[in-house]
C-alpha cells in the first residue's frame, strides 16, 4: 500500500502493514456497532468493527434479554451477541479484537490509532457505548474483583448461598438482583430514593421474591474487607444514622456514563458527555456517525441501539456514494 496518508509520514512496506485504509470503519461491538457491521456488510463496504475491550458490549453481560422482538421465550445475552456477530460476517464485516486509542478526525480520511494498526476511515461509525458507573466509595475500588462487581452475569456463581447486595433502584438493579437470587440466599436492594424506577413487571416479580428485601432511602458508604467483602457502612439518608451490616458481595447497578472520553475536543458532546447526533445520526463532522448508548441518554435498550446502528450505517453509506459522486464530478 502506497497511499499517501495526509498527516502520516509515507511509511516502509514493514510499517504498511500496520496501517490500513477501510470505506467504514466501526468503534464498538455491542448491539449498535454489530448491526451498523450488517447493514454497512450488506451495502458492499466490507465494513471492520474494532471490537473494543468488551466484545459484544453490555448486552453479554446479561444473563437473559426478554424485550429483544423475535424471542418470545427471551434469549442469552452472548448468545444475542453471537448471532450478531454471524449475521454481520455472513455478509462480509470483519471483527478485529482490538481497541482505538487515539482519532483525528480532522484528517481525510480520518485517522484512527489502535494497538495493532492504524485505521484511515472514509467514514467512521461510533458506537462505543457506555460503562457502568461506580460508587465512588472507599473500598469500592480494592475490593472489585473481590466481592465488589458490576455484572451478576459474570460473578453470580461465586456467591452461591452467600449474602448480597444491590445497588440501585432501576430495570438492571432489579433484573439483576433476581438473577442473583438463583445463587444467593439473601439479596438486599440498597437505593437512595423511596421509591424504585424500575418498571413495574419487574418490580412486582423482585417484590414477590422471598429471598429479596429491600433498604430506601439508604446508601452505602463505604466497602470494607481485606481479601474479600466482608461488610458495608450503610447510611439513612432521611436520619442520618449510619450502620455496619455484615455481606459478601455487593452488586452496583447505579447507571452508566458514555464511553466518549476518546472524542473529546473533536465531536459535540452534552453535559452528560453523551455524543450530539441529528436526526441523521450525523455528528458535527460530515462523514462521522453515531449510534447507541454512546449518543443516547434516553432509550438505552439493546433495540433501540441496534436501531439507531442501522440508521447510523445506512447514512455512512449515503455518504460515501456522495463522495463517490462528487468525485466523478469533479
Ligand atoms: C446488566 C445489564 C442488563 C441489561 N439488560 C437489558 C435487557 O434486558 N434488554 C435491553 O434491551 N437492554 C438491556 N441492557 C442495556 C443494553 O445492554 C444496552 O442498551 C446496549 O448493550 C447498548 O448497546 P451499544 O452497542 O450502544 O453499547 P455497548 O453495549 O455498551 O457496547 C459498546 C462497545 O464499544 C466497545 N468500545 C468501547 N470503547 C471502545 C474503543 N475505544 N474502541 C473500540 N471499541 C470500544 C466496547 O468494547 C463494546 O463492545 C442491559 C444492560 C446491562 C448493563
Amino acid at each position: 500500500m502506497k497511499i499517501s496518508l495526509s498527516g502520516l509520514p509515507h511509511s516502509s512496506s514493514a510499517e504498511d502493514s500496520k496501517i490500513e485504509r477501510v470505506k467504514v470503519l466501526i468503534l464498538g461491538s455491542g448491539p449498535a456497532g454489530l448491526t451498523a457491521a450488517l447493514y454497512a456488510a450488506r451495502a458492499d463496504t466490507n465494513p471492520v468493527v474494532l471490537a473494543g475491550i468488551e466484545f459484544g458490549g453490555q448486552v453479554s453481560l446479561t444473563y437473559t434479554v426478554e424485550n429483544y422482538p423475535g424471542f418470545p421465550d427471551g434469549i442469552g445475552g452472548q448468545e444475542l451477541v453471537e448471532l450478531f456477530q454471524k449475521q454481520a460476517e455472513r455478509f462480509g464485516a470483519r471483527i478485529e479484537f482490538d481497541l482505538a486509542t487515539e482519532v483525528n478526525l480532522s484528517e481525510r480520511p480520518f485517522v484512527v490509532k489502535a494497538y495493532s494498526k492504524t485505521y484511515l476511515a472514509d467514514t467512521l461509525i461510533v458506537a462505543t457505548g457506555a460503562t457502568p458507573n461506580h460508587l465512588n466509595v472507599a473500598g469500592e475500588k480494592e475490593l472489585t474483583g473481590k466481592g465488589v462487581s458490576y455484572c451478576a452475569t459474570c460473578d453470580g456463581w461465586f456467591f452461591k448461598d452467600k449474602d448480597v447486595i444491590v445497588v440501585g433502584g432501576g430495570d438492571s438493579a432489579l433484573e439483576e438482583s433476581i438473577f442473583l437470587t438463583r445463587y444467593a440466599s439473601q439479596v438486599t436492594i440498597v437505593h437512595r430514593r423511596d421509591t424504585l424506577r424500575a418498571g413495574a413487571i419487574l418490580q412486582k416479580r423482585a417484590m414477590e421474591n422471598p429471598k429479596i428485601s429491600f433498604l430506601y432511602n439508604t446508601i452505602v458508604t463505604e466497602i470494607i474487607g481485606d481479601e474479600s467483602v466482608k461488610q458495608v457502612r450503610l447510611k439513612n439518608v432521611q436520619t442520618g444514622e449510619e450502620w455496619l451490616r455484615d455481606t459478601d458481595g455487593v452488586f452496583i447497578f447505579i447507571g452508566h456514563s458514555p464511553n466518549t472520553q476518546l472524542f473529546e475536543g473533536q465531536l459535540e458532546m452534552d453535559a452528560g458527555r453523551y455524543l450530539v447526533i441529528d436526526s441523521l445520526m450525523q455528528t458535527n463532522i460530515p462523514g462521522v456517525f453515531a449510534a447507541g448508548e454512546a449518543a443516547d441518554p434516553h432509550f438505552r435498550q439493546v433495540i433501540t441501539s441496534a436501531g439507531m446502528g442501522a440508521a447510523a450505517a445506512m447514512r455512512a453509506v449515503h455518504y460515501l456514494q456522495e463522495q463517490m459522486a462528487e468525485k466523478v464530478k469533479a
